[in-house]
């Protein structure tokens, strides 16, 4: 929520004192103050509180509910796809996480260091949970974050032209924290290709840190950049100062049923079927 701009602050000799503190606090912008007030000064008296503490209360108040407020506007401007935290995931589901990795990454210090995190691994197994557990532990952080699905960002390339897409990559440069999820099937080609190359070299130039999720390594990236040397110099940037998490488990979508192997294909891939 924006602050209104005051011009002049004034100090009202008319109504009574209740009315002259609603104009007062509201004029400051205090309004949970305002709201809270008379209970919180009930609270204190009960309790034989001081003055100190009847300040402190409400002080408490005022910055607690500016706190959630922000968290609920942050998380908003964030654009996650579905809200889960780091606590909603069942580490146990995929023993090959490093939990010890995943509590030094919860301290956020990899955003202020400005690295990345790359989340590898087959469908279902949390890359995009996880992604936006980070997102959620950086806005706890006070660090903004901004959550991306490569293909809305290709869309949103292609609707750009010479003018507006100076603003998109503004855009995209100004959380700490961007996450690009599912950098899979996807041809950028043309504009979107050299949008994407322009985005990610300019947020590792200035240390601002990114999380990427794909079902693919990244060494077979290579179509998104169209050719395989900027392909290269993009990779090598975000890889030497990233921390990859490869997820090798098996798809939580798929959990509690039963599977049994009944083929192998050409590939040498198993088969599948319910049994
Ligand atoms: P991916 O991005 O790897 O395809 P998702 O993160 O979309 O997978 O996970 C699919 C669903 O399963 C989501 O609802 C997610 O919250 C849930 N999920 C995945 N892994 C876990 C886990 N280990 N613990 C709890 N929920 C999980
Ligand atoms: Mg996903």
């Amino acid at each position: 929520m924006s602050r209104k701009k005051v011009n002049r602050y004034i100090i009202p000799k008319e109504g009574t004192q209740e009315e002259r503190l609603d104009l007062m606090l509201t004029q400051l912008d205090l309004q949970h103050i305002r709201s809270s007030y008379k209970n919180v000064h009930n609270r204190i008296k009960e309790s034989q509180g001081t003055e100190f503490d009847f300040l402190e209360s409400l002080c408490e108040r005022e910055s607690s509910q500016r706190e959630e407020n922000r968290l609920l506007n942050w998380t908003q401007k964030a654009k996650f796809p579905f809200k889960k935290t780091l606590e909603d995931f069942d580490f146990s589901f995929q023993p090959s996480i490093n939990k010890r990795q995943i509590n030094e990454l919860r301290t956020c210090r990899y955003i202020r260091r400005g690295e990345n995190i790359l989340f590898l691994g087959p469908p279902g197994v949390g890359k995009t949970h996880l992604s936006i557990g980070f997102g959620l532990e950086a806005i706890y952080n006070g660090l903004e974050c901004l959550f991306l699905q490569l293909d809305k960002l290709i869309d949103a390339v292609k609707k750009s032209d010479e003018n507006t897409s100076p603003a998109l990559l503004r855009k995209y440069m100004r959380p700490q924290l961007l996450i690009l999820d599912d950098i899979d099937y996807y041809k950028t080609g043309g504009n979107a290709s050299e949008f994407l190359f322009k985005l990610i070299k300019q947020r590792a130039d200035e240390k601002l840190s990114m999380i990427f999720t794909s079902n693919k390594h990244f060494n077979d990236w290579g179509t998104l950049f169209e050719t395989k040397v900027r392909a290269g110099a993009i990779i090598d940037r975000i890889t030497s100062r990233a921390e990859i998490i490869n997820i090798t488990g098996g798809s939580y979508r798929l959990k509690g049923k039963k599977y049994k192997r009944i083929s192998v294909r050409k590939s040498n891939e198993p088969v599948l079927t319910r049994s």
